[in-house]
C-alpha cells in the first residue's frame, strides 16, 4: 500500500462557508459542521475517513463533532479521528473546534452512562487520550439524566472548564425547561453554557414546539444566550434521494440501516412526503439534502440555528451538503409547501430515552 501523501491544507479554506457566532459567546462555527457518529468507526477504511476529514477541513468545516460512544465499536471514532488529527491536522489545532460528549451508554456498571460527575469527568479523560489532545473545545452533557441531580452534572461541567480540559460546555437533547434550569445553575457557578445540540430536521421539529411555560427550545436558547447546533438535519439520510429509489440494496449500504435508522422509519407514507420535498428541491435548483440543510439554517430571526451538524459516508456527500449554503433563502410559498410535507417521521429516538432510566439499575 502506498503511504498517504503528506497533507497540506487548502490556503483558502476559510472562504468556502459562512461563519456564525454561537449565542453571545466568543465561539464561532461554520454554518455546516461534520459529525462522526457513523462512518468513522473500525468498520470503515481509515483512508475514506481521512479523505472526508481532509476535504471537510479544506472546505472550511473546521468543526468536528464526536462523542465517547461513536463507532462501531463504541470509542473507535475518537481513536480514528485522533490518529488522523495527529498525522494531518495537529498543526492546525488552534483553528479546529473539536467537541465530544458523555451521557449515553459507554462503560459497564452504574457509572457508565448518565450525568454523574464520576462518569462525565472520567469519560473526558478517556476521550482526550483517544483524541490525542490536551483539551476539547466543547464538552457536552450528551443527555439529561433524571436520576442525577442537575446541580451535580453542572458542577462537573464547570470543573471541566476550570481544569482546562474543555474551552466551552454545552448540553444535548435537554428540554426548554431543563435548559433554563441548567443555565441558571451554570451562571451561578460562573461558567455559562454556550451551546445546545438538539435533533432538528423537516421530519423532526420538536425544538419549535412550545414546552413548559409555552417556550420552545429554540426560544429558550435565544433567551439564554446559547447557540444551537442541529444534529441529523437529513433525518439520518431520509431527507436525501437515497431512499427514493426502488432498489432495496440502497437501504442496506448504510452502516446505520436497521440500527439507528430503523426500517419502520422508512414508511411508504413518509417516503411520499420525501418524494414531494425532492421535487421542490429540484425546482429550487438544489439536491434534497441541500434543501433540508438550508431549511434548518433558514432565517428564524434571533432563534436561527447556528450550525447544521451533518454526517457523510463519502466525499461526494460532504461536498453536496456543504453547497447547501449557496442558497439559504426561502419564499413564504416554499416554506408553506415544506410545512405541508413536514410530517413527524418518528426519528426523534433521543427524546423518550432521556426521560427515564427506569430498569437501568
Ligand atoms: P444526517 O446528516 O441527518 O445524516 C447523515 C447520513 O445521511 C449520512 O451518513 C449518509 O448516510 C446520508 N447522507 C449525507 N449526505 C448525503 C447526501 N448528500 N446524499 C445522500 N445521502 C447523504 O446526520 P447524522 O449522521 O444522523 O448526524 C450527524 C451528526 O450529529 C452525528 O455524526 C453526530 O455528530 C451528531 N449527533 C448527535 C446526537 C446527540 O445525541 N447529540 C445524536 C445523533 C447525531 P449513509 O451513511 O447511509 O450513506
Amino acid at each position: 500500500m502506498s503511504p498517504t501523501p503528506v497533507y497540506a491544507a487548502n490556503p483558502s479554506r476559510f472562504e468556502h462557508v459562512s461563519h456564525r457566532r454561537v449565542g453571545a459567546s466568543g465561539l464561532v462555527l461554520p454554518a455546516v459542521s461534520l459529525g462522526l457518529w457513523w462512518n468513522f468507526g473500525d468498520d470503515r477504511p481509515l483512508q475514506i475517513q481521512r479523505d472526508i476529514i481532509r476535504r471537510a477541513f479544506d472546505l472550511g468545516m473546521f468543526h468536528f463533532d464526536l462523542a465517547n460512544n461513536y463507532g462501531p465499536p463504541a470509542g473507535s471514532a475518537e481513536k480514528n479521528f485522533g490518529r488522523i488529527f495527529d498525522e494531518d491536522l495537529r498543526r492546525h489545532r488552534n483553528e479546529l473546534i473539536i467537541s465530544t460528549k458523555a451521557g449515553w451508554d459507554m462503560f459497564p456498571g452504574p457509572h457508565g452512562f448518565g450525568g454523574s460527575a464520576k462518569y462525565l469527568m472520567g469519560s473526558l479523560e478517556n476521550s482526550l487520550r483517544s483524541l490525542r489532545m490536551d483539551y476539547v473545545d466543547i464538552f457536552y452533557s450528551h443527555r439529561p439524566d433524571p436520576d442525577t441531580p442537575l446541580e451535580e452534572t453542572c458542577r462537573a461541567l464547570d470543573r471541566i472548564v476550570r481544569s482546562g480540559k474543555a474551552r466551552y460546555v454545552g448540553i444535548s437533547s435537554y428540554s426548554a425547561d431543563q435548559t433554563r434550569r441548567a443555565q441558571a445553575i451554570m451562571r451561578e457557578l460562573g461558567t455559562p453554557l454556550v451551546i445546545h445540540q438538539p435533533s432538528y430536521s423537516i421530519l423532526n421539529r420538536w425544538v419549535e414546539e412550545p414546552g413548559d411555560d409555552d417556550v420552545s427550545l429554540l426560544e429558550a436558547c435565544t433567551e439564554q444566550d446559547m447557540g444551537v447546533i442541529a444534529f441529523s438535519p437529513l433525518a439520518q439520510g431520509m431527507l436525501t434521494d437515497k431512499y427514493l429509489v426502488d432498489d432495496p440494496a440502497s437501504r442496506l449500504d448504510s452502516s446505520r440501516a436497521g440500527v439507528s435508522l430503523r426500517e419502520d422509519m422508512l414508511k411508504p407514507e413518509t417516503l411520499e412526503h420525501v418524494r414531494a420535498l425532492n421535487d421542490m428541491a429540484r425546482e429550487r435548483g438544489q439536491s434534497l439534502a441541500q434543501m433540508a440543510i438550508a431549511w434548518v439554517l433558514r432565517d428564524q430571526g434571533a432563534a436561527s440555528v447556528t450550525s447544521a451538524l451533518v454526517g457523510a459516508s463519502s466525499v461526494a456527500q460532504l461536498e453536496d451538503n456543504l453547497a447547501a449554503t449557496k442558497n439559504l433563502d426561502f419564499t413564504g410559498e416554499e416554506l408553506d409547501a415544506i410545512d405541508r410535507h413536514a410530517v413527524d417521521a418518528g426519528i426523534n429516538i433521543w427524546w423518550d430515552a432521556t426521560r427515564s432510566t427506569a430498569g437501568r439499575e
